[in-house]
């Protein structure tokens, strides 16, 4: 059976997309390998309606809603290779077996890249944090740490203030301007030269980062801004124009979310400089509109 539109990635973005093409009566092909990027977080906030829900309730409630919809097939697996034929796309299963489908979205997310310091991974999602918007006020005003891993730690430690008292540390290798010294004066917030080498506190909680030199300095919160590659090889696979962006690259698309690949179409993470999940959802529902219209008007525009 050819699908009208396989969707690979089942999270916000490839959940948003399927639920537009359903709501179309088109015959959708939705595969998830079931490893969302927030999975390390107890609770996902900001995304309206499921503010403070764990992620695995939100994918079952996606799961769930979007099983009503009769001409929409959900999948646990993982798309491993894809590749154009006339009309369409085949998309490669790891156990084997090959689908085909007239449009493609491509929903995989991100994976982020951490840095290597004692204690820091076994926190991600929980006291390491990425995004202030996110996990920011259930730190309730307590004492946070940025990292100074790449230039954009300079706007997270101005950002991450209004959310309690702040100490950028650099590393020692973060080259700040006389302006941004002054700027983050203004902020009152602190900066630290000497190497954090690890991080310290009971399980998942953190009381306080060791600098190089033995001090101690009591943090609740670090924020780190990590690198981020697109999961998988697809869009590669498929040619698809990619671009820079300040965490790593992601697929470009145009206004519909359809890559420089006719009909082939990205959303979410994947296809966006930096996003969140309502973000991603949006995209979504664009790359499920964009996919609907194009098998309709064949639209030939790209990214
Ligand atoms: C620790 C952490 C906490 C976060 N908390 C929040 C928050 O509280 N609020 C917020 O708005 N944002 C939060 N975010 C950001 C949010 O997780 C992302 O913006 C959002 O998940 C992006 O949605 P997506 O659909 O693009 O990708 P994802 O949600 O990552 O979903 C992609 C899905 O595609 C699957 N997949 C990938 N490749 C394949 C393949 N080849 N075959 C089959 N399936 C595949 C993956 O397994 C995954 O299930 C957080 C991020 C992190 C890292």
């Amino acid at each position: 059976m050819t699908f009208d539109v396989i969707i690979v990635g089942g999270g916000f973005a490839g959940h948003a997309a399927a639920m537009q093409l359903g709501r179309a009566r088109r015959r959708v092909l939705l595969i998830d390998a079931s490893r969302p990027r927030n999975r390390f977080a107890n609770a996902s906030h900001g995304f309206l309606g499921m503010d403070g829900v764990p992620p695995d309730e939100i994918l079952a409630t996606f799961r769930n809603q979007l099983s009503a919809y009769e001409s929409v097939v959900q999948i646990t697996g993982e798309a491993i290779g894809t590749s154009a034929f006339e009309g369409g796309f085949r998309v490669a299963m790891g156990d084997g077996e090959v689908l085909a489908a007239r449009r493609v979205v491509l929903a995989g997310g991100v994976r982020d890249r951490l840095p290597d310091i004692q204690g820091l991974k076994e926190r991600w999602g929980k006291t390491v944090l990425h995004c202030p918007y996110c996990h920011g006020y259930e730190l309730d005003e307590a004492p946070i740490g940025v990292l100074g891993e790449s230039p954009m730690a300079f706007h997270q430690a101005m950002l991450v203030r209004d959310w309690g008292p702040t100490t950028l540390f650099t590393q020692g290798r973060l080259d700040l301007t006389q302006d941004q010294r002054v700027a983050l004066s203004d902020r009152d917030v602190s900066i630290e030269e000497t190497p954090v080498t690890a991080l310290l506190g009971k399980g998942d909680a953190l009381d306080a980062v060791r600098l190089s030199d033995d001090r101690q300095c009591n943090i609740a919160g670090l924020f780190v801004a990590s690198k981020t590659e697109v999961v998988g090889d697809l869009a590669k696979n498929l040619g698809c124009r990619f671009e820079d962006g300040p965490t790593g690259q992601f697929i470009a698309t145009n206004e519909q979310q359809q890559t420089s690949v006719p009909g082939t179409f990205a959303a979410g993470d994947a296809a966006a400089p930096m996003s969140n999940a309502t973000l991603a959802a949006a995209a979504g529902v664009k790359a499920g509109a964009g996919a609907h219209f194009s098998l309709i008007f064949n639209a030939k525009g790209t990214a």
